[in-house]
C-alpha cells in the first residue's frame, strides 16, 4: 500500500510526494494500477476520497512527453471544478514538465485557440467549450488517447448529456475512458455500455 509499489514513474513520484501525499487513499491503491495498464474504469466514489489524484496520475503516467499533442481530455461539470483539476495535473506533473491547458466558458475563445496551438499534453475542461474547441478544431483530436469523466452524475443532471455524446464522436475509436461518479444512474450507465469496453468497475 505505498505509491512507490505502482510501478510509476521517478518523475511523477517525486510531484506526489512533493505535493505532500505520503500514503494512496483507498481510491488510489485501487484505481491508479489498473488504469496505467490502460484499461477502461468506472469508479464510484465520492469527491473526498482522492480521485482527482487517481486520474490524474493514470493520465501522467501513460503520456508520451516527446509528442507535444493533446494526448489526454478531461471534462468536468463546473469551471471550478475543472481549474483544481488543472492544478493538481500541474502539481503532481511538475517534474514530467506537463503542460496543461483548461477550456471553460466565460474565457476568451482566441486565448483558447493561442494556448492549443502552442501544444499541450492534456486538456481538461467543461463540455460546452470542449466541444466547442473540437468543433472549430483548434483542438485536434487525433493524438488523443484517454477520456476521463469527473463526477459524469454531475454532468449529466446539468444537462450535458448531448455535448458529452458529441465530443466522443469526435474523438478517435478505442480510446481509453475512466468514469467517474459518486452515483450511477441509467443514464451514467448508458455512457458505460455505449463508449467502454470491458471496464473495470471500482467502489469505494
Ligand atoms: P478529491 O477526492 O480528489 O477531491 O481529493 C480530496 C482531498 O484529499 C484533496 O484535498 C486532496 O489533496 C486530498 N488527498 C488526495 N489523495 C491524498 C493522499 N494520498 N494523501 C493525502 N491527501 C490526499
Amino acid at each position: 500500500d505505498s505509491f512507490d509499489a505502482m510501478g510509476l514513474q521517478e518523475n511523477l513520484l517525486r510531484g506526489i510526494y512533493a505535493y505532500g501525499f505520503e500514503k494512496p487513499s483507498a481510491i488510489q491503491q485501487r484505481g491508479i494500477v489498473p488504469f496505467i495498464k490502460g484499461l477502461d474504469v468506472i469508479q464510484q466514489a465520492q469527491s473526498g476520497t482522492g480521485k482527482t489524484a487517481t486520474f490524474c496520475s493514470g493520465i501522467l503516467q501513460q503520456l508520451d512527453y516527446t509528442l507535444v499533442e493533446c494526448q489526454a481530455l478531461v471534462l468536468a461539470p463546473t469551471r471550478e471544478l475543472a481549474q483544481q483539476i488543472d492544478k493538481v495535473m500541474r502539481a503532481l506533473g511538475d517534474y514530467l514538465g506537463v503542460k496543461v491547458h483548461t477550456c471553460v466558458g466565460g474565457t476568451l475563445v482566441r486565448e483558447d485557440k493561442r494556448i492549443l496551438e502552442s501544444g499541450v499534453h492534456v486538456v481538461v475542461g467543461t463540455p460546452g467549450r470542449v466541444f466547442d474547441m473540437l468543433r472549430r478544431q483548434f483542438l485536434r483530436p487525433d493524438s488523443i488517447r484517454m477520456f476521463v469523466l469527473d463526477e459524469a452524475d454531475e454532468m449529466l443532471s446539468k444537462g450535458f448529456k448531448d455535448q458529452i455524446y458529441d465530443i466522443f464522436q469526435l474523438l478517435p475509436p478505442r480510446i481509453q475512458v475512466g468514469l467517474f461518479s459518486a452515483t450511477m444512474p441509467p443514464e451514467a450507465l448508458e455512457i458505460t455500455r455505449k463508449f467502454m469496453n470491458r471496464p473495470v468497475r471500482i467502489l469505494v
